[in-house]
């Protein structure tokens, strides 16, 4: 693909609240960072949207030309409960209750979450950084702000000194919007708030209490980093200290993200991210999905249906095009109907993708050109790649591969001739709805698997026995010694074994 065909690619820009061009810093490269888990619980499907939108974003960047560096993070220590600088460390405190070793409740989410992503079909990044693999960094970054005056300990601990930052000219709070007198009034309440010489200040260093067991040494005594301070980090040492895009769900913008922001300046006298990028909520009739509020649904629910607000198991392929169906900014309800819905949608875009695998272009010389059809193909192409670069517009890009649909079904029916569109056009059609479903959607056909089949074989080789075709009967035997299993007609039972 050429970077000319398709551009210009246009984000919307959390930070400046409109939707840009896509330049970045060193074309044809792409630095993205998104913020990744904090492994302390089984992923939920809201989490799931979220990576799932940036899996599109990486996706489409590298099918228009880009090289990405993808970086998403895995955050193993320092995100306390309430997301605030106060209270256990969300790892720290399941380890406690289940008497394990930290980094068991770390590996064991982690695992959880590589085998989810995978599972949905969203590609792994290019690097995967663990806090607890930076604190070097962390306590060096701590260092520097400190010698900037732009930080001060107090008790063990380190803040970052928003009123010496904002002296210098910038601005904390631009990137959420919040006004510093308001949040003032938000965060009076808070404990811990007397150690901080303003009550807005954050935590880039925490001392750690002796029971705190994730604690490291560090030129302040036993500590732990803070949060906002451990994507700054990773971010900058993979990416860079200025670098293209910064993705996390829309409610990290505040104070992560704005955080992060004033620790990159601070620390680098530059803005660290070009094009800050925020992916909506994924709702549960209206409220955000989250593990505090109880109205999560963990994917393996999905898949067998198990949990009371489900009428039915839905395929991951099917939550995949039913998250896709919305456009990223925009809040997605969950519903049994619109999942419904999305199967539906779903599988027919799977067997236009199968079908046309199997399709050969056929030439019949006197054939006259059908224009229409043959433009509206054309047109559905670009438009697809239209509404990508319109912000990454899934939703109406998915409309313009339904359309491409109709005229593949149309082929097969044998309603359109091949020869009606052209040998060129047949390709186009062919290639690019495949890339588009296949490679930009990162949609996949879900096939019957194999025990499914041979379940069914076994109630058949059942039926036909009981009418006593035997034919048939020895048919379906043969066929499972052809796959190296065996049926094993018992007295009180039939059932099938692998042949040994
Ligand atoms: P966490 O592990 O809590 O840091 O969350 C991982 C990612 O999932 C973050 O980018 C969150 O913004 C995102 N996230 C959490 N809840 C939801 C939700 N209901 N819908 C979409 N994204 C979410
Ligand atoms: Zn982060």
């Amino acid at each position: 693909m050429s970077l000319q065909e398709f551009e210009p690619l246009v984000l919307f820009n959390t930070l400046t609240r409109k939707k840009e061009p896509f330049v970045p810093y060193n074309p044809p490269y792409v630095g993205m960072y998104v913020c990744g888990p904090t492994v302390y619980s089984n992923v939920h499907l809201g989490n799931v949207r979220t990576f799932l939108n940036f899996d599109i974003l990486f996706r489409y960047l590298t099918h228009i030309g880009y090289k990405v560096r993808y970086v998403r993070n895995i955050t193993d220590v320092g995100h306390l409960v309430g997301d605030g600088d106060e209270g256990e460390d969300k790892i720290g405190r399941i380890a406690k209750l289940e008497k394990l070793e930290p980094m068991e409740i770390v590996q064991r989410y982690t695992n959880d979450f590589h085998e989810v992503m995978a599972t949905f079909n969203i590609l792994p990044p290019s690097i995967e950084p663990t806090a607890t693999g930076h604190l070097i960094e962390q306590i060096e970054a701590v260092q520097k702000l400190i010698d900037k005056g732009l930080a001060y300990e107090s008790n063990g601990s380190v803040y970052f000194d928003i009123a010496r930052y904002n002296e210098f000219g910038n601005n904390y709070g631009k990137l959420s919007g919040r006004v510093l007198d308001e949040l003032r009034v938000e965060t009076r309440e808070l404990e811990g708030q007397d150690e901080k010489r303003n009550p807005l200040d954050f935590a880039l260093w925490k001392k750690a209490a002796p029971e705190h067991i994730m604690q490291w040494n560090s030129p302040w005594g036993m500590g732990f980093p803070g949060w906002h301070l451990e994507c700054t980090c990773m971010s900058s040492k993979y990416l860079g200290t200025s670098f293209d895009i910064h993705g996390g769900g829309m409610d990290l913008k505040f104070p992560h993200h704005e955080c992060e922001i004033a620790q990159g300046t601070a620390l680098n006298g530059k803005e660290p991210v070009r094009y800050w990028m925020h992916s909506n909520m994924l709702t549960v009739n209206g409220q955000k999905m989250s593990k505090s509020l109880n109205n999560s649904f963990l994917p393996k629910e999905l898949f067998t249906g198990n949990h009371p607000l489900l009428e039915q198991a839905f395929s991951p392929m099917t939550v995949r095009f039913f998250m896709l169906q919305s456009h990223y900014r925009s809040t997605l309800d969950f519903s049994n109907e619109a999942l419904r819905a999305a199967q539906k949608g779903y599988r027919k875009l799977a067997n236009g993708a199968r079908i046309i695998k199997t399709m050969e272009y056929e030439s019949q010389p006197e054939s006259e050109i059908n224009e229409k059809a043959k433009n509206d193909i054309e047109q559905s192409i670009r438009r697809f790649y239209d509404a990508m670069n319109d912000d990454i517009n899934t939703a109406v890009a998915i409309a313009q591969l339904f359309n491409l649909l109709k005229y593949i079904n149309m082929l097969y029916t044998g309603q359109l001739k091949y020869a009606a569109i052209g040998e060129d056009t047949f390709k186009q059609l062919e290639t690019k709805f495949l890339y588009f479903f296949h490679d930009i959607l990162g949609l996949i056909e879900e096939k019957p698997t194999g025990e499914s089949i041979i379940n069914g074989m076994l109630n058949l080789y059942k039926e036909y026995k009981a009418e006593k075709q035997y034919d048939k009967v020895d048919e379906i035997r043969t066929y499972f010694k052809n796959q190296g299993l065996v049926i094993r007609d018992m007295k009180h039972r039939i059932d099938w074994a692998y042949d040994e």
